[in-house]
């Protein structure tokens, strides 16, 4: 990881005990069922991951990559890049987000998925920044509400960097290209 570590934000161990507590709630609320787990790539990958293995019930992973965000900013625009690979007509879908910011995302995300007619969709995300909502949009499962700020770490990135370090980082110190 280049530079000097950056601020964290959440550290891997609050991480890892809220992403046990998900799973506990996730396997509760799923009892009995197998939901398609959604997970939107590339940012939900390593949350995904662990909230896979803290569930205690049968589940399916299934991903899909969606694009609206060039640099910090979000275009507006989402489009998809990356469709799932199962039908999920009649099943239960649990979308795993990195981040809900705008909302623009993950409630396109819901749009397309709805359309197919699936039992129940859901959306458990890692982060909320309720502050910057453009879209009404609540997920059912949140780890961890924050602030305004841009955050790098398990999974999120900058320009494609960052996405390693084991806990949520404050990267507004960093220029666009991910540099100190
Ligand atoms: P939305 O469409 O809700 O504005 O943004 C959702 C997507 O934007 C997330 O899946 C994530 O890829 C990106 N995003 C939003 N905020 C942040 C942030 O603070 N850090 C990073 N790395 N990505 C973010």
């Amino acid at each position: 990881m280049p530079g000097a570590p950056l601020p964290t934000v959440i550290s891997a161990n609050a991480i890892s005990r809220r992403v046990r507590e998900l799973g506990a709630e996730i396997s509760t609320a799923y009892a009995d069922r197998e939901p398609v787990l959604a997970l939107v790539l590339h940012g939900a990958f390593i949350f995904a991951a662990d909230l896979a293995r803290a569930l205690t019930t049968a589940h399916q992973v299934e991903s899909l990559a969606l694009a609206s965000y060039d640099g910090r900013e979000s275009s507006g625009e989402v489009q998809v890049i990356k469709d799932l690979g199962c039908d999920i007509s009649g099943r239960d879908v649990l979308i795993v987000e990195d981040i809900v910011d705008t909302g623009r995302t993950v409630s396109a995300a819901l749009e397309l998925l709805e359309y197919r007619g699936p039992r129940s969709i859901e959306v458990v995300t890692l982060l909320d920044k309720p502050s910057r909502r453009v879209v009404d949009v609540t997920p059912r499962w949140v780890g961890f509400e924050i602030e305004d700020i841009f955050v790098v770490g398990y999974g999120l990135d900058l320009d494609g960097r960052y996405r390693g370090l084991p806990y949520i980082a404050n990267a507004d110190a960093l220029d666009l290209n991910g540099a100190p």
